[in-house]
């Protein structure tokens, strides 16, 4: 039976882009190939902020304090936090998702594979977990992807296979400089084309300024110049409530401006972006 190493597992609505409201089954896999520690730094420095974090003093998740800089899920690619990341098989995995849902079976939720980045090496473990028997009431599931890994032959297939075209999506966050990762290897249009051609796929940048909505137009034209044809969503940096109350507003009108959807980012007003929401 296969193996995820899992970071979280919890039940709350989809706080971003497409399934904004909607219900959802968060599973959120350990490793991430980016660190991202320039999201609120000025220009060309790196957050030190979760490396001041103890990780002997944590048991789980929930007790985690929260950075306002730098990656807002540190501890999910950390290895200093693996600890906290059980590696679960996919039975346990759909029996504690089956306990989540309200009608213990899926009705109208839905399940985003998050992370970290997703479609790293547990592109192999979907497979025997989305077929699993708790399993089949799902009818929509998100990959929440940085847009970086290529998708196997085999795990393209099984989702051509195993759901329609608009029930697969790919929310691809591509890392800008703001992130502080490196142009070359985040904005990579060919692997996302290829997304496409399996499931509803978009584009979500998370931005601040008009620099970054600028860079983030240039990095659409890449993309369309490779054969995306998909919507192009902004969103707010801003995973603390001061933060992204200071760019909310600026980044709608920055959608509006360019022609593209807006996307909130409803965890953080609702629920302060606490772990587990
Ligand atoms: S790609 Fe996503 S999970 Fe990975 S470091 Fe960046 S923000 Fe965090």
């Amino acid at each position: 039976m296969s193996k995820i190493k899992v970071a979280e597992l919890f039940y709350s609505i989809q706080g971003e882009g497409r399934y904004m409201g909607v219900p959802s089954v968060f599973l959120r896999t350990f490793g991430c190939n980016f660190k991202c520690e320039g999201f609120g730094m000025p220009e060309g420095k790196k957050t030190d902020e979760y490396l001041k974090v103890d990780p002997t003093l944590y048991k789980s998740y929930k007790d985690l304090p929260l950075v306002s800089t730098g990656c807002d899920s540190y501890a999910s690619w950390d290895p200093r936090f693996k600890h906290l990341s059980p590696v679960l098989d996919s039975d346990a995995i759909a029996v504690a998702i089956n306990e989540m849902l309200p009608h213990k079976k899926w009705k109208d939720e839905h399940l985003v594979i998050t992370g970290g980045e997703p479609l790293l090496g547990w592109q192999k473990a979907y497979p025997d977990l989305l077929s699993h028997r708790l399993m089949l009431g799902l009818k929509e599931v998100t990959f929440e992807t940085n847009g970086t890994q290529e998708l196997s032959k085999e795990f393209g297939k099984f989702l051509t296979n195993s759901f329609a075209y608009d029930e697969v999506t790919f929310s691809v966050s591509p890392k800008l400089s703001v992130s502080g990762e490196r142009w070359e290897e985040a904005i990579r249009p060919e692997i996302v084309r290829e997304y496409e051609k399996i499931g509803y796929t978009y584009l979500k940048f998370v931005v601040a300024t008009d620099e970054d909505a600028d860079e983030a137009e240039k990095a659409v034209h890449a993309y369309q110049n490779a054969g995306f044809n998909g919507p192009v969503y902004l969103m707010p940096v801003g995973g603390v409530e001061s933060v992204y109350h200071l760019n909310n507003r600026k980044v709608a009108e920055l959608a509006m401006k360019k022609g593209w959807r807006y996307s909130d980012r409803l965890q953080v007003p609702l629920f302060k972006n606490e772990w587990g929401t």
